[in-house]
């Protein structure tokens, strides 16, 4: 049970997040849960909770608390997560940071530790407008930056205030990123 990795990896777009978990889950093997994977693979299956998301996302909108307290309660269900899980894309709100708490709350270790991948926004935009991907203009750009400030600060203050925040410097070379995400979770493994 020491051993248990509960990681949430918040970071903007742009900061890392996939390259992170990645490397993360090489030296830890625990599953990577995205809940933007979940949801599209649902879209695509057709299913029920797929046709009802299937608009929101196209939008760009957040699907709603209660829905997306389902689909992690129910995925953390799963026998896989026993020894943990990253969670990525999730909480992105102060109502799902609360839901998930209750949730941990029912578990053998409810301890979380929450990695935010700071990167300045002028960094996000170069390394998005690097990629040339055609939905990466100067406008969607700022708006998913200016998103991700809007919905996620609160769910940032609410695990600072819980003293369960690492804020890890995005904007180093990658192997760094990588190496000082590593050091904050065996540090938060010292923690039980
Ligand atoms: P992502 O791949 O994380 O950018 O997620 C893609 C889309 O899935 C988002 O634009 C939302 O519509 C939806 N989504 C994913 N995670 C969440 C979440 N935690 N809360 C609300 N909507 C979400």
């Amino acid at each position: 049970m020491g051993g248990t990795i509960q990681l949430i990896l918040i970071g903007g777009p742009g900061a890392g997040k996939g390259t992170q978990a990645e490397a993360i889950c090489k030296a830890h093997p625990i599953p990577h849960i995205s809940t933007g994977d979940i949801l599209r693979r649902e879209v695509a299956e057709g299913s029920e909770l797929g046709v009802r998301v299937r608009e929101i996302m196209d939008q760009g909108l957040l699907v709603d608390d209660a829905t997306m307290l389902k689909v992690v309660e129910h995925r953390l269900q799963c026998p896989d997560t026993e020894s943990g899980f990253i969670l990525d894309g999730f909480p992105r709100t102060l109502d799902q940071a609360r839901g998930l708490s209750e949730i941990l709350k029912r578990r053998p270790v409810s301890k979380v530790c929450v990695l935010v991948l700071s990167v300045s926004d002028d960094e996000m935009t170069r390394r998005m407008m690097g990629r040339g991907r055609a939905d990466d203009t100067p406008e969607t750009v700022a708006r998913r930056i200016a998103k991700f400030h809007r919905e996620t600060e609160d769910a940032i203050a609410y695990y600072q205030e819980k003293g369960q925040l690492v804020r890890i410097d995005g904007e180093q070379g990658i192997g760094l990123v990588t190496r000082d995400v590593l050091n904050a979770i065996e540090d938060y493994l010292g923690w039980f």
